[in-house]
């Protein structure tokens, strides 16, 4: 192959070389095409300095990558885009003698195997130490003006096939410099690039915080990361605040399937993670177990479910709280995240974190508000029931009176007076239960016998129905019927639902009462053959001051308070209240507590 290259120049660099040499200056300096330029150089090294082989690797992450080759087809083919790690060309470097710049190693210092060319000229081996040896290496390490390793430009087949003097040495030292000149503005105009892409990204997180709602602004804030990054997809889940702050999980674009256990995955990061700021690196068959000690193998589940080959998963959250997780995932053929694209994905889980944050507080603050004025509605008509209810009984009794005082005393107005008296009475009883229990703690609860309290409700209205014609009928369990409670407020539960099963039954009616118990539930079933309540009004009977729309029940006394204290009892015992009814039939209210041997009790 010696025939195949020309004897450059030895001694005074030639005016050819000096020539190619101020026309790459000025390529390096105006061109943006690193590759074009570098072929160039590789060229010149070649054509004007006369060796076979030139050819130029340039680092990516920790893998020189040989980019350009100039030289005979065989070598081409061989050794363009041979991926060297960095470390072996290091130890090829530590084990070279320095010329300069340049790195000589003689043949028979390393294994070939180790050469990084592993091409190897086909010419004829020599006794000569001046002699080109097939397996003597001659390289060029390539820095960067801060002295970053970029690159490295090997050579072979030297002018003459002799292993090069003090003159060719500088000569190709000037070509290796300004291969060096290329990479570090290659290297430059790239992070310049990134700089602008990244600070992009950032900006277009930040506009996302202005979308109204965790769900639209993380939606907004995942796409903006997905494409910026160029990745397979990306997650953001948040934790429940345990402050109205729901659970928030969104991916871009939505996953098929389910992504990792919140709960694990953020009980990892938040004791590895969260306190030192660390990012966690993932890769499909590297996930590092000391950062995801637990979620791991989930964590590596939803990797392969998505198609991610590696990634980056950083904890959200807001001064000492964590609350969630942003993860990033990237597919086999991109790149591992740079530093500078590491800093970012942080500053972006952090300007996540302060959003949710933010929206959270902002949601709070709008639940509140509503809540306010829920609360100032229900004053309003509390006052406006209150006044009416309190005006009518009283409008009659002063109207009695009145008529005593003139007519001297009838005994229909007495009874009249005591009638509404009476009225208000119960109108006041109601409102001091329903203050009752709005304040109400949890009160000391005893044994309460279900049976004793129905027969004293059935006591307190047998005059009641039996003015309105009214049967009550109370097929009385052989024993007692216990629950856990509080005596007083069942009572009123008891009072409120057969007082209602009387006064909402017309004359010749009839009202049963039932109490039954299994394993889980202790019931009291008030049954009338009343009035009954329409389909519109079964939802809303137990709101505070609801009465039914019916004219019959409406021309009844009422304050609508009776079913929302029973039921805040029954809440708060533990059950509930349940009705049926069919309008112009009757209805059934079933009063359900937790039975002594319900769990719930325990
Ligand atoms: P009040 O009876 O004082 O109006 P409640 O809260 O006890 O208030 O009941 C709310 C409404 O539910 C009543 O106004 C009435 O329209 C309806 N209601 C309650 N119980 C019955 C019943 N057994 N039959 C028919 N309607 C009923």
């Amino acid at each position: 192959m010696g025939d195949q290259h020309s004897s450059g120049s030895v001694g005074a660099p030639s005016a050819q070389a000096l020539q190619r040499l101020s026309e790459l200056v000025r390529r390096v300096n105006s061109s943006t095409d690193t590759t074009q330029v570098l072929e160039e150089i590789a060229n010149g090294v070649r054509e004007v300095l006369g060796y076979g082989v030139a050819a130029i690797s340039q680092l990516e992450g920790d893998t020189l990558v040989m980019v350009v080759v100039a030289g005979p087809e065989d070598a081409r083919r061989q050794i363009l885009g041979r991926r060297t790690p960095a470390v072996d060309v290091l130890d090829e470097y530590r084990a070279a003698d320095h010329w300069g710049i340049l790195r000589y190693v003689p043949h028979g210092r390393l294994d070939p195997a180790h050469l990084i060319g592993v091409w190897t000229p086909d010419i004829q081996r020599s006794e000569d130490p001046d002699d080109w040896h097939p397996d003597d290496a001659l390289y060029a390490p390539l820095y960067s003006a801060t002295g970053e390793l970029l690159g490295n430009m090997a050579v072979d087949l030297p002018p003459g096939l002799r292993v090069p003097g003090q003159a060719e040495r500088d000569l190709l030292e000037m070509f290796v410099v300004q291969a060096g000149l290329a990479l570090s503005n290659a290297q430059q105009r790239e992070r310049l690039a990134r700089q602008v892409h990244l600070g992009g990204i950032l900006k277009e997180v930040a506009q996302a915080g202005s979308q109204l709602g965790i769900e639209a602004l993380l939606d907004a804030a995942t796409d903006v990361v997905n494409r910026g990054f160029g990745a397979v997809r990306t997650w953001v889940r948040c934790l429940s605040d345990g402050e109205g702050g729901q659970e928030t999980s969104i991916g871009h674009p939505p996953p098929a399937e389910a992504s990792p256990g919140i709960e694990t995955l953020r009980t990892d990061l938040a004791v590895t993670a969260w306190p030192t700021g660390a990012l966690v690196l993932i890769a499909v068959d590297d996930v590092d177990s000391a950062f995801l000690p637990v979620s791991r193998v989930a964590v590596q589940a939803a990797m392969r479910a998505a198609a991610v080959d590696h990634g980056v998963i950083a904890p959200v959250g807001v001064g000492p709280e964590m609350f969630g997780y942003l993860a990033i995932g990237l597919g086999a053929d991109h790149p591992q995240l740079r530093p500078d694209e590491l800093a970012t994905i942080g500053e972006i889980a952090r300007e996540l974190g302060r959003m949710v944050h933010s929206a959270r507080l902002f949601e709070t603050e709008q639940r509140l508000v509503s809540e306010l004025r829920d609360l100032d509605r229900y004053k309003g008509e509390l006052i406006a029931t209150i006044s009416h209810e309190l005006k009518t009984p009283l409008t009659t009794i002063i109207g009695h009176v009145e008529l005593m005082e003139d007519e001297g005393i009838d005994s229909r107005s007495v009874e009249a007076i005591g009638r509404n008296a009476e009225r208000l009475d119960r109108l006041i009883q109601n409102l001091l239960d329903y203050a009752q229990v709005q304040e109400r703690r949890d009160s000391v609860r005893r044994t309460v016998d279900l049976v004793e309290l129905v027969d004293a409700a059935i006591e307190l209205l047998s005059q009641q129905a039996e003015s309105g014609g009214v049967r009550v009928v109370f097929e009385r369990p052989p024993c007692r019927v216990e629950v856990l409670g509080d005596a007083e407020e069942i009572g009123t539960v008891l009072n409120n639902l057969l007082g209602n099963a009387v006064k909402y039954t017309r004359t010749g009616g009839r009202v049963d009462i039932e109490v039954a118990a299994n394993d889980a539930w202790t019931q009291v079933a008030v049954s009338d053959t009343g009035i009954g309540i329409s389909p519109v009004d079964h939802s809303r009977v137990f709101s505070t001051f609801h009465r039914s729309s019916n004219p019959e029940a409406l021309s009844l006394p009422g304050t609508g308070l009776g079913l929302a204290i029973s039921r805040r009892i029954a809440e708060a015992h533990g059950g509930r209240i349940e009705v049926e009814s069919t309008l112009g039939a009757g209805s059934t209210f079933r009063l359900l507590i937790p039975s002594l041997s319900n769990p719930t009790n325990g």
